[in-house]
C-alpha cells in the first residue's frame, strides 16, 4: 500500500512538497524562550507556546468526552438536599435524596454516556482518517493518498467525517 505513488499530491502531482498532516501538527507547536527583553514586565512563564495557523486549521478532531457518572459535585447538591429535608423528618429526607439521584442518574448521566458511546467510535474513526492524511505545501492543499481526494487545509474535515 505505502508505494511513492501513495504520496504523490493528486494537484500537482509531486511528492516533494508532501508532508503527513499529522507531522506537521505536531511541529506546529513551538516553544520559544519568554526571557526576551521584549517582555517589559516581568516573566510569567518560562516559554511561550505558539502554534501556526497552518496547524490550527489541521487540527485532529476532538476527543468526546467521557461524562463518567455520579461527581463529587452531585453527591455533594444531593448532600444538601439530605440535610435541608432532614429538618422535617430522615425518613422523608432520605426519600427524596435516593429518588433524587435516581432521577439525575437516569435523565442526566445515562442519556450523556449514551451520547459519549455513539460519538468515541465515530472519533475513533474520524482519528484514523486524520492520521491518514498529507498536506502539499506548493498547491496550500491536505489530500487523502488512498482516494486521491483534496481540499485546502480549513475544509480538512470533509476528508474526516
Ligand atoms: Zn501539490
Amino acid at each position: 500500500m505505502a508505494t511513492e505513488t501513495a504520496f504523490r499530491c493528486p494537484q500537482c502531482g509531486e511528492i516533494d512538497a508532501v508532508r503527513k498532516v499529522s507531522a506537521i501538527y505536531n511541529n506546529g507547536f513551538s516553544t520559544i524562550p519568554n526571557d526576551s527583553p521584549l517582555v517589559p514586565y516581568g516573566v510569567v512563564d518560562k516559554t511561550i507556546t505558539t502554534i501556526t495557523s497552518l496547524a490550527q486549521k489541521i487540527a485532529p478532531p476532538p476527543e468526546p468526552k467521557d461524562p463518567g457518572g455520579m461527581n463529587l459535585g452531585c453527591l455533594f447538591l444531593l448532600f444538601i438536599v439530605f440535610l435541608i429535608a432532614s429538618t422535617t423528618s430522615w425518613i422523608f429526607a432520605l426519600g427524596i435524596t435516593i429518588t433524587l439521584a435516581f432521577l439525575v442518574n437516569y435523565f442526566l448521566f445515562k442519556p450523556l454516556q449514551k451520547e459519549y458511546k455513539e460519538l468515541k467510535p465515530e472519533w475513533d474513526e474520524a482519528i484514523r482518517r486524520w492520521s491518514e492524511l498529507y498536506y502539499c505545501s506548493r498547491d496550500d492543499c491536505v489530500f487523502n493518498p488512498n482516494t486521491g481526494e483534496s481540499v485546502p487545509p480549513e475544509r480538512i474535515s470533509a476528508l474526516i467525517y
